[in-house]
Formats: structure tokens, sequence, C-alpha cells
């Protein structure tokens, strides 16, 4: 094969492995390097929510949706867990249903597939909703639930022998220039193109890109339930009304800006940690819960008790379980920029930078990937 198809991937989370499939696919040889033996970042660390409705109707939207087709294809082909189970947003409170209401009402001439439901029509969804203070809910059909754990150990083995993708795990790359890439060992590896798909991380490869960037690092407490009951199913992945001023597509809604003022004034302690909570189930049965914010260069690597309080009492109003056993707790990091959803440059020749996806990789991994190598060829 001709030279000029050697392309080389540095990290093997959700959006390196999403450009090497999508390499593969298009003729091109690809070699995903991992410092890790196996990826441990912010891919394995998430709620495993593929979530189109968070993204703004236009060119966003039509990425996520090109990455929800792409895990329904990865279920038929890959043999990975996928649930269509969609989404609900709860509300609790007037100003909550305000926000909803005027979603609905915008979501038909934006393209989303929405639907008011009442109370009672939210209970027939979801098992797990608190009808208590309950006013109604907003469904998404367009959500899946994904197990990213097995995702992301199970896609570099499917890749390598589906496609012939090389990975080298245990190699940490310390140096990238128009041609190749230098690990830590001291070796080179001639690549005709190379993607850094680093996370937060490709600040050590460019330091100032990423002083240039305008990406900041978020940390994210998350904790995880013992297994459900067998006979219990959450439904729907849930949020809460907290979580409408966490995600764009809400930004439409004139009541927003009234419902983040009396969240601010009523539970500041809320805002200060960047909580917004949200509630998924697994294949296993276990239910993820989260999440707090916590922005800044440093991460803290000891978290906070408080957060964790937060974010269970905030889920124990508005939800129910069977079990509310806490069998693990973690925290991840990801790269978000200011003010755009992703961040792209191309520091050398040849050489690529993609990242900053925030809290929407498991989403948009596939449909950024796509769009590269279509603009890529
Ligand atoms: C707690 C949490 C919850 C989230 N929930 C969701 C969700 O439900 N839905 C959603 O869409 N998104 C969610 N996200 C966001 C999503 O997980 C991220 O956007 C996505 O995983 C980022 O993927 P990545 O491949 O860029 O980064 P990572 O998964 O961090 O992968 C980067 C990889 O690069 C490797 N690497 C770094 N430097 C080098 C080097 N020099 N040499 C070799 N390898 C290197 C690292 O070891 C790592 O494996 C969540 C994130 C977090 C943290």
């Amino acid at each position: 094969m001709d030279d000029s198809r050697d392309v080389g991937i540095i990290g093997a989370g959700i959006v390196g492995l999403a450009h090497a499939w999508a390499a593969a696919r298009r003729g091109h040889r690809v070699t995903v390097f991992e410092r890790r033996q196996t990826a441990a970042g912010a891919s394995v660390r998430n709620f495993g929510m593929v979530w189109p409705i968070g993204q703004p109707a236009g060119e966003l939207r039509t990425i996520a949706l090109r990455s929800r087709q792409a895990w329904l294809d990865l279920a038929r082909d890959a043999g990975l867990w996928v649930n269509p189970c969609g989404s609900i947003h709860l509300a609790n409170r007037a100003d909550e249903w305000a926000v909803l209401e005027e979603f609905a009402a915008e979501a038909p001439a934006l393209g989303y597939d929405c639907t008011l439901l009442t109370h009672n029509e939210v209970l027939q969804r979801s098992p797990a909703a608190n009808p208590e203070g309950l006013l109604g809910g907003l469904f998404s059909a367009s959500e899946l639930c994904v197990n990213p754990r097995d995702a992301v150990r199970a896609l570099p083995e499917w890749l390598a022998g589906r496609f012939g993708v090389r990975f080298a795990f245990g190699t940490t790359i310390v140096d990238i220039g128009s041609g190749g890439v230098r690990s830590a060992d001291g070796r080179r590896w001639d690549c005709h193109r190379t993607l850094v798909c680093a996370g937060a991380d490709f600040e050590t490869l460019f330091p100032q890109v990423f002083a240039a960037s305008g990406l900041q690092r978020c940390k994210l407490q998350m904790l995880k339930t013992a297994r459900q009951p067998a006979s219990w199913t959450l439904g729907p992945h849930l949020a809460s009304g907290l979580t409408l001023r966490h995600y764009a597509n809400f930004e439409v809604c004139p009541s927003l800006a009234l419902l983040k003022q009396r969240i601010a004034a009523e539970t500041p302690e809320l805002d200060r940690f960047g909580i917004h909570v949200m509630a998924s189930q697994n294949d296993q049965g276990a239910v993820i819960l989260g999440d707090s914010h916590e922005y800044g260069r440093a991460i803290e690597p000891f978290d906070k008790a408080e957060i964790d309080d937060l974010i269970l009492r905030e889920l124990r109003r508005l939800i129910r379980l069977p079990d509310w056993t806490i069998a693990e707790r973690w925290h991840g990091v990801y790269a978000k920029h200011r003010d755009q959803p992703l961040f792209e440059a191309e520091p050398l020749p040849e050489v690529r930078i993609c990242t900053g996806t925030g809290g929407a990789g498991m989403t948009m991994a596939f449909g950024l990937a796509e769009r590269c190598w279509e603009l890529w060829p």
C-alpha cells in the first residue's frame, strides 16, 4: 500500500476509535497509539448516554444523529450493547414545565422528535420517576444507552479483526512531526497523517497550542448503584429540571433565564459545583448517577463528599430506586472550550488535533470522525 495511506491516531478513547473506524473504512492503514494498557480516560467514565437532544438544531445535531446511527450500526456489526431507550426531562417546578412547553412547541420546526408527557404518562414510561411533585416531562426518542466501559474495550479488537487497524497499547507518544511520531521508548513510527485524539492531554504534546486554545479542564463526580432487581428497569434516561440549564438545545426557550435565576437564588450550592442530575441504566442493571462540573486547569485528585451528597439529594427528589446502595464512585475529566462545541487545530502539515468534545463525546465522536475524513480524504 502507498505510504500516504498511513495514519497514526493518538488516543484510544471514543474519539480516537471513531476516527480509526472512519479512516479504516476509507482504506487508510491505521495505527492507534494508547499510552495505557487499555483506555481509561473520559470515554470509560461517562453515563453512556448518546444524547442528540442536547445538541442545538443545525450542524451539531446532524453530527449527533450520524453518531447515533453509527452506534446502531456497531450494535449490529460489532455486537455492542445499545439500548434505544430515549430520554425524559422531568419537571417538578412551574418554570421547568414552562421551558419544556416552550421547547416542545419549537421542536417540530427544529427537527426534534419530542412529546410532552403528563404526570401519569411519565409514570407509565418510567417506574423510577418520583410521583411526588411531578408536573410532567418531555420524552425524546433519539437517545441511546451504551456501556462505555465495554464498548471502549471491545472496539479495538473488532477494529483490528475487521479492518486490520493496529493498536500500540502501552505506547506513549512524546513527539509529533510531519511524517511521523516518536514514542517514549525512542521508537519512531512513520505516519503520513497524524490525528491527535488525546483528550485534554494533548497539552503535553502541543503546550503552546493548548495554552492558546480556549480549552479548560472540567472534573465531574459520578456514582453507580448496585445492580437493581432483575424485574425493574429505569426505562428512558432521566434528567432533572436542573439539566435544562446545561444543554444548548434549551437556549431557544424564553423562560430559561428565569429558571436559571431561580436555581441560583434558591440553591447556589448547585451552581457552585455545576450540579445537574441525570440517571441511566446499563446492561448489568446498575444505575449510573451524576454529575458535577468543576472547571480549572489543575484538577484536584480528591473527590468531595459534599458533591456526592448534593447529587444524591437531588436525585432522591427526582427518582425512586429499589436499591440506593452505591457500588462505585469516581471522577472523570474532559476538555471543553469556553464557547465552542469542540476544538480542532492543525499545528503542523498533515497533523490534526480533535478534542474538546466536553460532555458530548459519546454523542458526537462518530459523526465528527465521518466529517473529518470527508473533509480530509
Ligand atoms: C463523568 C463524565 C460523564 C460523561 N457523560 C457523557 C455522556 O453520557 N454522553 C456523552 O456523549 N459524553 C459524556 N461525557 C463526555 C465524553 O466522555 C468525552 O467527551 C469523551 O469520552 C472524550 O473522548 P476522548 O477520546 O477525546 O478522550 P479520552 O477518553 O480521555 O481519551 C484520550 C486517550 O488518549 C490517551 N493519550 C493521551 N495522551 C497520550 C499520549 N501522549 N500518547 C498515547 N496516548 C495518549 C489517553 O490515555 C486516553 O485514553 C462524559 C464525560 C465524563 C468525564
